[in-house]
């Protein structure tokens, strides 16, 4: 199995579109895993059938039994995120601030506290016409998406290990989710865009990508609409061996699929989806370099 993330250093650089192009257009058998849970949105242009969901727990969180608490403040005074209030029921934790430290359980001198699962999310399992999707839902406020994105990937490999391609919408950025996306994974292709800080987020997610040594590619999405620094980011990655494999117009029939729900490629006529066409021809020689390369 080939494991393809699609990240970028930013939102709003057309992963997305991209990785739902690339979905359409594959001949090889496909698994799908949305791991931008914290804004997950290929279902909006696949438009998945639900097939089951299940609970995610995230790290335990702290709660306080009434009936043991004396009121002495303790879990107050040693939380650091300020986490326990006090008001006419008494104390209680905010699961919301509580990071699960466990300060407060081991200074309640009453052992009125205990650090309990909680839900914080919920994966979900679903089919669309090219292969099944495994996405995702955070509770608002949750943290842990690094987590979520890890079982994601894990349900996803677990249920489909017979699919040719394992192909993954990353989050945007180089935090936690982002790590816990191309952990594990063969081949990242980052989208950027031209603009300066298009190539500052582009360096540094290329910096974070390397310390997990998968094959690199890029594609510069709207190219057209600064044709100098998009020359500039091809110059930078060519300086660091980084192969820039899509060149996508600006083009309306990509705001046009995304309003309608539909990879943009369905309609192949357009700049754009010619584009794509051309980038997912050159992510099969990639692949096709990485099996020499090993062999
Ligand atoms: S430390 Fe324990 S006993 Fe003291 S207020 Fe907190 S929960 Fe109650
Ligand atoms: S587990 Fe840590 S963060 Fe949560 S309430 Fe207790 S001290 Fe605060």
């Amino acid at each position: 199995m080939i494991r393809l993330a699609v990240i970028s250093g930013k939102g709003g650089t057309g992963k997305t579109m991209i990785t739902a192009a690339l979905a359409h257009l594959q001949t090889k058998s496909l698994v799908l895993a949305d791991c931008d849970v914290d804004a997950a949105n290929l279902e909006l242009v696949l438009r998945p059938t639900l097939i089951r969901t299940e609970p995610f727990m995230g790290m335990k969180a702290a709660v306080i039994d009434p009936a043991l608490c004396v009121q002495c403040g303790e879990c107050t005074e040693h939380c650091r995120f300020a986490a326990v209030d006090f008001d006419s029921n008494g104390y209680h934790v905010n699961p919301l601030r509580c990071e699960g430290c466990a300060i407060c359980a081991y200074v309640c001198p009453a052992t009125a506290i205990s650090m309990q699962p909680r839900q914080t999310g919920e994966i979900r399992y679903s089919a669309t016409e090219h292969g099944p999707l495994v996405h995702a839902r955070l509770v608002p406020g949750a943290g842990n998406s690094g987590l979520l994105v890890h079982a994601v990937k894990k349900l996803a490999q677990e249920e489909n290990p017979d699919r040719d391609l394992f192909l993954i919408d990353g989050p945007p950025g180089t935090g936690c989710p982002l790590i816990s996306t191309i952990s594990g994974v063969d081949h990242v292709l980052i989208v950027t865009e031209p603009s300066v800080s298009g190539l500052h987020d582009l360096k540094r997610v290329v910096a974070v990508s390397r310390q997990f040594h998968p094959r690199i590619a890029v594609a510069i999405n709207r190219f057209d609409l600064d044709p100098a620094l998009s020359e500039t980011i091809k110059t930078w990655c060519q300086a660091g061996n980084i192969p820039v494999i899509g060149m996508i117009p600006f083009d309306a029939a990509v705001i046009a699929s995304v309003r309608n729900g539909v990879p943009v490629t369905a309609d192949g006529s357009s700049p754009a989806a010619q584009a794509i066409q051309i980038l997912a021809s050159n992510l099969e020689r990639e692949w096709e370099n990485d099996t020499d390369t090993r062999n």
